[in-house]
């Protein structure tokens, strides 16, 4: 009898405690989107149509499954998270389904989901907005690996990781450590969280991104959550994603991330590792620094190189397309590369001593200088076109000096002219020339001291100083820059009007609108985009009547073609007319995500056709670039195919700071010759 009691007692307890646990198993997990039931159809990311129309109006919205019906919606201002959300306070309401229809309904909203479709209503239950579900991907998803890449993992095999294991599909899975150790290393990884409806937390797909085995990027289904630092994204105790970024359960979501690994002396740290983070192709974090290794981290923070590791934290996390760029050991130098210094003083590092910057160079590994020895109205040689400054005054002949010196330490001096711009020129000089017409106006009529590109005597005047600069001086090249109008909204001024008309044989009807923004607006930038081009031709081949074996190049803006559109500067084109011999692109950047997918056009672009020198901006406007970082974009440069860098800028403080600690001059890395010469 007693047993019978008991049994009872406990089938009836089973029962109590299996309908609903049953019903809501924290630990019930998909891993196949067409096995996850009618809720995580309905979950998912929504946003309301007519975006552009609808401006500030436009909502997205979120909507997590919680398992048996249960939704939680997260309504957003703008549009989605990384997608137009303008950062204000969340609407959030809970709901449930019945019969394929979701409804919402708090103080704050009242909505329903039906058929991939949501309506936001009012109190009065009119419509306000209409949302469909979208399915974003991110913009980095199968990114392939570059050339110089070591691939951990492309589906074929989970060799590259201890306790690397694959799934039937071709998918790695969670608990996988990689062989090969890194130090400093851009990365490209793809995940997947699995659906647990009825987890929440840290148990709703948990796994993470381990750099070096020591600082964790957080994996989680995070998706619809508030983004702090024990969510996607998050680098628990040290920094919360600048926004969640998190997919639904299920989505490939990507991480691209430039690490930078903690720097020793004598056993001290003395500079705590950095991570840029980007998920689903938004930045999540900028150059933040990981004070200390993250929690659960296998490997304490140290000197030495460390493994890629993905976290097993008892989810079923899928990985896939990982490879990584080691930013500190390859690629190695060829011995063909361009390896040059802009120096904006003209006057080297050490003004009145050419001879001391040069030896400083060519001790350290470079081959080439582009010194800024002209402008649009100054000169610090001795010209007899333009104004000669006062540093011509103080030391003498810049060019003289530099070629002297450049031809002792095997150093290429390619002169380098500021064109068009005047900031430089002396008063009186821009004033004669404003009186003449031959400076620009903006479309909004505002007087500038730049020269009108299309003004013959300015077209004229910049040739002539090139010229010169040719015929007096044993230079191995001229380097353009500033070969380009300032902006959009340059030039304006009654030459251009009367020439574009009488070019283009009609009139324009409504000066400058219909140019600058009207019907004619992109025969008039083609029309600009020609005055610039005309420019570089005539330099070259004027010049190289003067002597053959002049090599041409130019400093231009990175971004094609944008800088088509802005500045008339259509770069490409004076490759393609063979007017180059060599190019700069300025990729002035200390994002290396940004450094890489400009130089990876570029290649595109440039085609081989001449060497491709890229710009690292290590002390440009706004940047101060540490050696570590400037050699890590010498090494994707190279990796990325480029022939050579072009470092801004040549100082005194960069030959001490930077110039001695690149390393280009080792073993490793010994000298070498610039590829536009003769081998
Ligand atoms: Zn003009």
């Amino acid at each position: 009898m007693l047993r019978k009691i008991c049994l009872l007692l406990i089938s009836t307890a089973m029962l109590d405690m299996c309908v609903p646990t049953l019903a809501a198993d924290p630990n019930l997990t998909y891993t196949d989107p067409a096995a996850a039931g009618p809720d995580f159809q309905t979950q998912g990311e929504y946003v309301s149509e007519h975006q552009p129309k609808e401006g500030k109006n436009t909502r997205g919205a979120q909507i997590i499954a919680l398992g048996d019906g249960k939704f939680h919606a997260v309504v957003y201002q703008g549009g989605l998270p990384g997608a137009g959300w303008d950062k204000s306070k969340t609407i959030q309401a809970e709901g449930q389904s019945a019969d394929g229809v979701a409804t919402f309904a708090t103080k704050d909203l009242t909505a329903k989901i039906q058929r991939g479709v949501m309506t936001l209503h009012d109190t009065e239950g009119k419509t306000t907005h209409t949302l469909k579900k979208i399915l974003r991907k991110s913009p980095t998803l199968a990114a392939k690996p570059p050339a110089e890449a070591v691939v951990l993992f492309d589906g074929t095999t989970a060799k590259a990781f201890d306790g690397g294991r694959m799934t039937d599909d071709g998918l790695l899975m969670e608990g996988s450590t990689s062989k090969r150790k890194f130090r400093d290393f851009t990365l490209h990884m793809e995940f997947r969280t699995p659906f647990k409806p009825f987890a929440r937390g840290q148990h709703r797909g948990n796994s993470g991104f381990y750099a070096q085995g020591r600082y964790e990027v957080q994996i989680l289904d995070s998706f619809g959550l508030e983004g702090v630092d024990n969510e996607c994204g998050g680098i628990y105790k040290v920094a919360c994603p600048s926004v969640n970024m998190c997919l639904p359960p299920l989505s490939w979501q990507t991480y691209d991330v430039d690490f930078t690994a903690a720097r020793f002396k004598d056993g001290k740290k003395v500079k705590n590792a950095t991570m840029t983070v980007r998920h689903n192709g938004v930045e999540i974090h900028k150059n933040l620094e990981v004070p200390f290794a993250t929690t659960a981290a296998p490997v304490g923070e140290g000197v030495k190189p460390g493994p890629i590791y993905l976290q097993k934290h008892g989810n079923p996390v899928r990985f896939r397309n990982i490879w990584v760029i080691p930013r500190d050991s390859v690629p190695k130098s060829s011995k063909r590369e361009g390896r040059a210094v802009w120096n904006h003083s003209g006057a080297g590092a050490y003004p009145g001593d050419w001879e001391r910057s040069m030896k400083l160079l060519a001790d350290n590994g470079f081959n080439m200088i582009l010194p800024n020895m002209l402008w649009g109205g100054l000169a610090h040689y001795a010209s007899d076109v333009l104004p000669r400054s006062n540093a011509f005054r103080k030391y003498g002949d810049q060019i003289e000096r530099c070629c002297a010196a450049g031809r002792k330490h095997g150093i290429g001096v390619h002169v380098w002219k500021v064109h068009f711009n005047l900031c430089t020129a002396p008063k009186d000089f821009v004033e004669k020339l404003r009186q003449e017409g031959r400076t620009q106006l903006t479309v909004d009529g505002k007087p500038s001291n730049w020269l009108c590109p299309s003004h013959p005597d300015n077209q004229k005047l910049e040739l002539k100083s090139m010229l010169e600069v040719a015929r007096k001086y044993p230079v191995d090249g001229l380097h353009l820059d500033y070969i380009r109008y300032p902006g959009r909204k340059a030039c304006y001024c009654d030459g251009c009007r009367r020439r574009f008309e009488a070019q283009s044989g009609r009139k324009v009807s409504d000066w400058p609108n219909e140019c600058f923004s009207g019907k004619r607006k992109e025969e008039y930038n083609d029309w600009r985009c020609r005055q610039i081009t005309s420019l570089v031709e005539r330099i070259s081949r004027e010049a190289k009547k003067i002597r053959p074996e002049i090599k041409i190049s130019a400093a231009v803006f990175g971004s094609y073609p944008d800088c088509r559109r802005s500045i008339a500067q259509d770069w490409p084109e004076w490759i393609k007319e063979g007017h180059l011999d060599f190019i700069c692109p300025m990729d002035y950047t200390t994002d290396d995500a940004v450094f890489t997918s400009l130089v990876r056009n570029q290649t595109k672009l440039v085609d081989g056709r001449v060497p491709l020198y890229v710009g690292i901006g290590a002390t440009a406007t706004g940047i101060a670039m540490t050696s570590d970082r400037v050699k890590g974009q010498i090494h994707l440069a190279r990796s990325l195919g480029a022939n050579g860098f072009t470092i801004f800028n040549f100082s005194p403080k960069t030959a001490s700071t930077l110039i001695p600690h690149l390393g280009l001059n080792t073993a490793e890395a010994p000298n070498a010759a610039p590829p536009h010469g003769k081998p």
